[in-house]
């Protein structure tokens, strides 16, 4: 770690220790150069990456949207709260271990639809069909409320394996 004093790349660890419960990791470093000596703090990064979305904006991760995209694709399906969570988590996790601060949004549709292909069929093919011709799941998720705000009967999400209801 470069010297924050002379700028000097190579510097030594001269102890190191855990702080804050064990949450930390403080170290005492010495520059080889000036001698002079500095504390640094090591913590986990749990930020999740921002979504570099298909024109190029950047995005701050939203669970809130992650979670809506889900439940759109899961309307009506025959799947619990605790495992539609449980996959949420997993995506996250799977984010995290990138170890990226920015990932595409196609990057984390694909993980979605990984999710999605485990807790059932019906609403990965609904996810899917409409995912891949936008891309982001943030445009899905605006797409399908424009249609339920639209639409006239509800119509769900088409796959174009499922019945058409009519009333
Ligand atoms: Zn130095």
């Amino acid at each position: 770690m470069r010297c924050p004093f002379c700028g000097a790349q190579d510097t030594r660890v001269l102890d190191s220790r855990l702080a804050n419960d064990g949450d930390q990791v403080r170290r005492r470093r010495e520059c080889h150069v000036c001698k002079e000596r500095f504390t640094t703090h090591e913590v986990a990064e749990l930020t999740l990456p921002r979504i570099v979305k298909r024109d190029g904006i950047r995005e701050p991760f939203e669970e809130k949207k992650l979670r809506a995209g889900m439940l759109r694709a899961l309307e009506k399906r025959p799947v619990g709260s605790d495992d539609i969570e449980a996959a949420i988590n997993r995506i996250k996790q799977d984010l995290r271990a990138m170890g990226e601060r920015e990932i595409s949004a196609q990057v984390l549709g694909e993980q979605v639809m990984k999710e999605l292909r485990l807790l059932d069929h019906v609403a990965f093919v609904r996810f899917a069909s409409v995912y891949r011709s936008f891309q982001d799941v943030s445009e899905f998720t605006d797409m399908i409320e424009h249609l339920q705000t639209t639409a006239t009967d509800g119509g769900s999400v088409a796959s174009g394996k499922e019945p058409v209801r009519q009333k």
